[in-house]
């Protein structure tokens, strides 16, 4: 595939900056069709992008129809359901002081949003935006990730025929590429990534007073404690963690518990994954492939920093990194600084819920924690005293399947959310409107000038109770 000429992206922004200004994007109806024209496409070329997904990061067929396409089309389904509710201008009540008079909120589009894209969901995380921008009413470039190359040939020949090229248009390529795009004006641009190029985005951004969400990674921490049956916890962290080899922004970083209690996870670990993933991994389609061999190098970097207690073998020519439980690992160890983000789960050993708490809050805010306690006590303490994007108690991963849940981070691992009504908003903005009627004038008397006596007592008394 071609990238994108850097040459055509002024005129591709300003194509679609025109489309939006002849408010084509603005109809109920024309958001409404572009859906189900997305909706369509996902169906009609479903086995397309799952060959493609297997392609990029040898996905299973089933994995990508949960996490990619199928995801994809529960959150359109959920925005043609909800849309017309959307839309509808909200009323809200108008202070005493200013009666007679009716106040608003108008959600408006936009206008241009820009969506950059990484490769770990590279379909999932190109589109889900998009369904955002589409029936918030905007005009979207969609730049998918080249380090997913299947999914982002796909996604380009694919998109812009099935949804109106006149608003919608795809991007491709890398860093000259997306430099090009940023140096445009946009009126949203929607950023899913890591920390260093979230800086670079925003930084673009202020020159153009652009708003941004920027959906970025971190060390997403598990606490669990001996309240809880450890093989059943075993089993959905490691489900979080080894799906998609790990490669996932809201997978479990690494466990935090007392030594009784890693006593007992390590070989409950082991159990789960065999469940999960049988003996052979490498040999089990269920089980994905890092993406690329910078990444593997990466990775297998962080097998030294503790003892592997489960996996560790691995394979470059196959980019293949068994699922791995590393135990003993320092609490400044190079697996212990970075997001990890691929199949290696660190456990770490600590003295108690105090000493947990501690750990997490010394660190930058994570996309998201995941508490495994039965005790109300300890998951009140991990709700009232941390910060993270999301919070699950008993579940890693499951918060983004809920469209009612605000999807995002806080501090490094983002600003800003999406999914369900918020990608709505996040693409729109919420116009206030008054509407007074000139007669009767109810102003000349209560806050013009001239300010008699009693305007001034007004002032002091009652205006600042009705305002
Ligand atoms: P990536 O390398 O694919 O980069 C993401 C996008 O940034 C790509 O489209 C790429 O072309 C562009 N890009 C790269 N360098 C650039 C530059 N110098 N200037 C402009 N654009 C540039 O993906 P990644 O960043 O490796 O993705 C992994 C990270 O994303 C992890 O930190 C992960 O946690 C995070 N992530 C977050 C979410 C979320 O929803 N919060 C989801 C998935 C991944």
């Amino acid at each position: 595939m071609r990238d994108t000429s850097v040459e055509r992206i002024p005129g591709i922004v300003s194509g679609l900056r025109h489309s939006f200004g002849t408010g084509l994007t603005r109809p109920a109806a024309w958001r409404r069709e572009q859906l189900r024209r997305l909706r369509g496409l996902l169906v009609e070329r479903g086995a397309e992008f799952e060959a493609a997904l297997l392609a990029d990061l040898g996905k299973s067929a089933t994995e990508a129809q949960l996490t990619e396409i199928g995801f994809l089309l529960a959150e359109i389904e959920h925005a043609l359901d909800e849309l017309s509710g959307w839309m509808r201008p909200r009323r809200v009540p108008v202070p005493l002081a200013l009666q007679p008079a009716t106040a608003r909120v108008v959600p408006e589009p936009l206008g241009v949003a820009l969506i950059i894209a990484p490769w770990n969901y590279p379909l999932m995380l190109a589109l889900s935006p998009l369904v955002g921008a589409l029936a918030a009413g905007n005009a979207a470039i969609v730049k998918p990730s080249e380090l997913a190359p299947a999914t982002a040939e796909l996604i380009a020949r694919l998109v812009p025929d099935a949804l109106d090229r006149r608003a919608v248009a795809v991007v491709t390529g890398g860093v000259p590429e997306t430099t090009a795009l940023l140096a445009e004006r946009f009126d949203h641009i929607f950023y899913t990534g890591n920390g260093r190029v979230g800086r670079i985005v925003a930084r673009a951004a202020a020159e153009h007073l652009t708003p941004i969400t920027l959906e970025l990674g971190g060390k997403s921490p598990v606490y669990i404690d001996d309240s809880v049956p450890i093989a059943d916890a075993a089993r959905r962290i490691a489900w979080g963690k080894f799906m998609n080899a790990g490669q996932t922004c809201v997978a479990p970083d690494y466990v935090l518990a007392s030594a009784a209690v890693l006593r007992e996870l390590g070989p409950a670990l082991r159990a789960a994954i065999h469940e999960l993933y049988g003996s052979a991994s490498q040999r089990n389609p269920d089980y994905g492939r890092i993406v690329s061999d910078a990444q593997f190098a990466r990775l297998t970097g962080y097998l030294a920093d503790g003892e592997v207690l489960v996996g560790g073998e691995h394979d470059a020519a196959d980019r293949w990194i068994a699922p791995t439980v590393l135990g003993g690992v320092p609490r400044d160890a190079a697996v212990m600084r970075d997001e990890i983000f691929g199949p290696i789960l660190p456990l770490v050993e600590v003295t108690g819920l105090d000493d947990a708490l501690g750990f997490v809050t010394g660190r930058d805010k994570p996309l998201a924690a995941y508490i495994f306690s039965e005790d109300r006590a300890v998951r009140a303490r991990w709700e009232a005293e941390t910060s993270s994007g999301a919070l699950g108690f008993g579940i890693p991963a499951l918060h983004l399947a809920a469209p009612e849940l605000p999807f995002g981070g806080v501090g490094e691992s983002g600003m800003g959310a999406y999914h369900g009504e918020r990608s709505f908003r996040t693409f729109s903005h919420e116009k206030a409107v008054l509407s007074k009627p000139l007669r009767p004038e109810t102003l000349a008397a209560t806050i013009m000038p001239p300010f008699t006596r009693a305007k001034a007592a007004l002032a002091r008394g009652p205006l600042q109770r009705f305002l």
